[in-house]
This record gives structure tokens, C-alpha cells and sequence, in this order.
């Protein structure tokens, strides 16, 4: 059997979108899986849709997820060029051929005749007028500098069919295409023709895409038929959907991987949720690294409906892997938001970190979890109440003082150290240590939910803030 080899062909419209990267990544598992070549392909032939640096955005997400393409534009490979405009020569010599082989035509019409081939309900199809050409014909209206185009030469009648490997056999009617344009007036191919032509060249032997293409696909072997090209094997990917009606959407913006990186989501979580998003190993497994994903990637897991993209998923996943990092590796992601956070240069970054890292999914969540800490301001008095540890803003205005009294001599205000100082008092006070420990996290934090308990916030802020911040409380209880 040929060795295999997949591709991803994006178009350089924009930033990396988590559906493309999805189609990347199950061509780049099945090609791993299988022993054969991920190729990159840039599809870059509709020039007014191309956004500058789209291309190296396209490059860096691959690399960053770990997408590692056997040949593409910037590493080469035996298959070039590997960018579609610079392939312009290659598609008008085939374009010629399938002329030749009754497989399209030369068309003259003028937009005006096009446009008077509208229906009343706004549909077009074209009606094959240019075909009555003669030889002759097209070749005095080529010479005469005439524009045209070159359109495919699709069957009136018939079915077609072919079988894709997850949605079975699927049937088109001709009538139902149209004789789409193959090479554009200024010698560019579409997509209908370039993805043919580069799919075979490039030897490409499963074609792994959006089901969006499921029934233009048949336009396609028409193609492969004429030429005598053997076809590729189909691989077509479920929609991913935003809710339960929306699709999610490169145009809108929807899902774009710098986005995700930005507010603090790690690579491998991303790419992680990004595969379950229409596939499931065997074994329902969800935390995959992209080796384990190789390992047991297979199509049957491929599921035909649809996948919501589920933010919430993501951050659950996200907080995974963020508490499966070491502490080192952790403090360096965290840093940047460290930095943002309002307690840069007050507190110790690193004291903090130790805090949040168990306690945080997503790291651009840092500064908002703990800007609060920079200083303390008014709250609400009602947070001393907990029926558990009998606490309330009375129990908080006696005990309160005793706290301070007893922080004030320890000598080294490390966590251990007021954990057991303060521990061994509830007994004298005759009160339960859960509340002294809530009353003392209130006084210094004045939050409900805070990452890390009394003596730990206690420990980072430092003595003198400690008691100065109990002092405040105080003087509002
Ligand atoms: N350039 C096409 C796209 O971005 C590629 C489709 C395909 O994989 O054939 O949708």
C-alpha cells in the first residue's frame, strides 16, 4: 500500500481558527497513526481575501500545537511549491488537458449575460452557452485579447457517488452542480480546481476536510475520472457548532487559538480539546497528550453529528493541565499575569503562585483572583457570618484583638508557624480553631472566597500588613 500522506490546505484569510486546527490535527494524527507525511499546503489563490501575516500565523499555531508538517512553503519537500500562487503554470497546463480531455471549456460570457441568467428567485446557474464554441472560434477570440475564463464541464443527467469514510456513500445529482469556474480571468485557479490538481500532485492519498465540502466533492472526481487519476479516500470531519444552531465561525471571529493562548490557555490543552471536538478513543479517555492521541487515533471514533464547542470543557481541561505542571513550570506561564495583577511590587510573585496553583483553570483568571490582595478596603460585615464555625461580626470584635496580640510576638510569620500558634489557642479561647482562622481571613482579606487560608494570606502579605490590616478591620466592626 502507498505510504500514506494528508494535508492541511488553509487559506490565508486570517488567524488560526479552532476548526481549522481541529482539520489539521486529525490529518496530522491519522497521517502519524499511520506511518505517513502531514504536508502543509497554502491555499492562497483568492488574493482579495488574503490577509497580510496570515501565513506565518499559520506556520507558528502548527508548530506551538505541536503539529510538526513533513514538508510545507517554509521547510520545502519533493512536492513543490507548496503555495498555490506560485503554482500558476502547473494549473494552466492541467487546465489545458481537461480541455482537451472534454473535461471544461473556455467561457467568453460578459458579467452582463451572466447576470441575465438570474432567476426570479436569485438563483444563477450557468448554462453552458460557451460550450457550442467551435475550436476555431476560441482560438480567434483568445487571440483577439477577448477575457474569458474556464469552467468544468459537468454531466446534465446522472448521479454520481462516491463513498466517504465517515458519512458512507454519497449521491449527487449533476443537475444539481454547476459548471464552476476552474481558472478566474487573471489566470488564478479556484479552490474547485487547485485542490484536484495539488491533491494529486502532492501524491496526497486521504483527504481530510469540513464536511462543507461533502457535496462539491463530486465535481471534484469528475476530475480525477477525466485526468485517469486515481482518487483519494475521503475523510470528512463533523461541523463544529457554537450552540445548537450556530456554527462556529471564522468570519465572526468565533474560537481563534492566539485568542485562547492569550487569556492564559496552555498549547497542549487546547490541541487536547480541539481533538475531542468530533473524536473519542476507545476508551472515552479525555487527557490525551498528542503522542497518546497518535497511539490510538482511529475513524471509527469520528462521530458524523456535530460538536459544540464547550468553554467550560475547555477550562476544566485546562485546569488539568495547569495543576499537572510542575511548580517551576507553572510560576514561569503564570508570571505575565502575575505582573498585570495590581499586587506587583507589593507582594512576592512566587509566594503567590504557590497559592494559585492548584487553584486556578485558566491563567489570564490571575489578576481578577487576586488584585484584591494589593490592600484592603470597606466590606461587608456580613462575611464573619458562618454557621459552622460560629462565627459573626460580634465573635469577630472579641476575637479579633486576641489574634492580633498573639501575632504580634511570633517570631517567624511563616504558614507552619501561625498555623500552629494560632491552633493551640482555641482551647484557652474556648472557641473551634476553624473559627479563628475564618475570623483572621475575613480581617485581612475582606473576601468570601479567597485562594489559600488565613495564615497563608497572613505569611505572604508580611506581619506589619497583617496587623495593620486587622487594626482596619476593627476600626469597621
Ligand atoms: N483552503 C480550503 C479551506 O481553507 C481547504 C479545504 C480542503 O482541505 O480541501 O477551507
Amino acid at each position: 500500500m502507498a505510504k500514506v500522506r494528508t494535508r492541511f490546505a488553509p487559506s490565508p484569510t486570517g488567524f488560526m481558527h479552532l476548526g481549522g486546527l481541529r482539520t489539521a490535527l486529525y490529518a496530522f494524527l491519522y497521517a502519524k497513526a499511520n506511518g505517513g507525511d502531514f504536508v502543509l499546503r497554502i491555499e492562497d489563490t483568492d488574493q482579495q481575501r488574503f490577509v497580510e501575516g496570515a501565513v506565518d500565523l499559520i506556520y507558528s499555531s502548527l508548530l506551538e500545537s505541536g503539529l510538526k508538517y513533513d514538508e510545507g512553503p517554509d521547510i520545502g519537500g519533493n512536492y513543490g511549491p507548496y503555495v498555490q500562487s506560485e503554482r500558476k503554470e502547473i494549473y494552466a497546463e492541467y487546465a489545458k488537458k481537461l480541455i482537451d480531455l472534454g473535461g471544461a471549456y473556455y467561457c467568453f460570457c460578459s458579467k452582463e449575460r451572466l447576470e441575465s441568467l438570474t432567476d426570479e428567485n436569485g438563483n444563477r446557474k450557468y448554462d453552458k452557452h460557451c460550450l457550442k464554441l467551435s475550436k476555431e472560434e476560441v482560438e480567434t477570440k483568445i487571440k483577439a485579447g477577448e477575457p474569458y475564463v474556464i469552467r468544468q464541464n459537468i454531466p446534465t443527467e446522472g448521479m454520481s457517488s462516491y463513498d466517504d469514510l465517515i458519512y458512507g456513500t454519497i449521491e449527487v445529482d449533476y443537475k444539481e452542480l454547476e459548471d464552476n469556474i476552474l481558472i478566474k480571468s487573471d489566470g488564478m485557479p479556484t479552490y474547485n480546481f487547485a485542490n484536484v490538481i495539488d491533491d494529486h500532485l502532492m501524491g496526497i492519498t486521504h483527504v481530510i476536510r469540513g464536511t462543507e465540502y461533502l457535496s462539491s466533492t463530486p465535481k471534484y472526481n469528475l476530475m480525477y475520472d477525466a485526468f485517469g487519476w486515481e482518487r483519494p479516500v475521503y475523510i470528512h470531519l463533523p461541523t463544529i457548532m457554537k450552540d445548537a444552531t450556530r456554527k462556529l465561525s471564522k468570519r465572526y471571529g468565533d474560537a481563534n487559538f492566539d485568542d485562547f493562548v492569550n487569556k492564559g490557555y496552555l498549547k497542549e490543552a487546547i490541541i487536547n480539546y480541539v481533538a475531542l471536538l468530533g473524536w473519542a478513543p476507545k476508551d472515552n479517555r479525555e487527557k490525551m497528550t498528542l503522542q497518546e492521541m497518535i497511539d490510538c487515533f482511529s475513524l471509527d471514533g469520528i462521530s458524523k453529528s456535530p460538536s459544540i464547542f464547550d468553554e467550560v470543557k475547555l477550562r476544566w481541561l485546562n485546569g488539568e493541565y495547569i495543576k499537572a505542571l510542575t511548580f517551576e513550570e507553572f510560576y514561569s506561564l503564570a508570571r505575565p499575569f502575575l505582573e498585570k495583577s495590581k499586587v506587583n511590587g507589593i507582594f512576592d510573585l512566587e509566594k503567590i503562585a504557590k497559592l494559585l496553583h492548584n487553584r486556578v483553570d485558566v491563567l489570564g483568571e490571575i489578576p481578577e483572583k487576586i488584585d484584591w490582595l494589593a490592600n484592603l478596603e470597606t466590606y461587608d460585615l456580613a462575611l464573619f457570618d458562618n454557621k459552622k464555625n460560629k462565627t459573626n461580626a460580634e465573635v469577630a470584635k472579641t476575637l479579633l484583638p486576641k489574634i492580633k496580640e498573639v501575632l504580634s510576638s511570633v517570631e517567624s510569620f511563616d504558614n507552619d508557624t501561625l498555623f500552629a500558634t494560632l491552633s493551640e489557642k482555641a482551647g484557652e479561647w474556648e472557641v473551634k480553631s476553624g473559627a479563628i482562622f475564618w475570623v483572621l481571613r475575613i480581617a485581612i482579606t475582606g473576601q468570601g472566597v479567597t485562594p489559600g487560608g488565613a495564615t497563608e494570606i497572613a505569611s505572604l502579605i508580611g506581619k506589619d500588613e497583617t496587623l495593620k490590616r486587622i487594626d482596619f478591620s476593627l476600626s469597621i466592626l
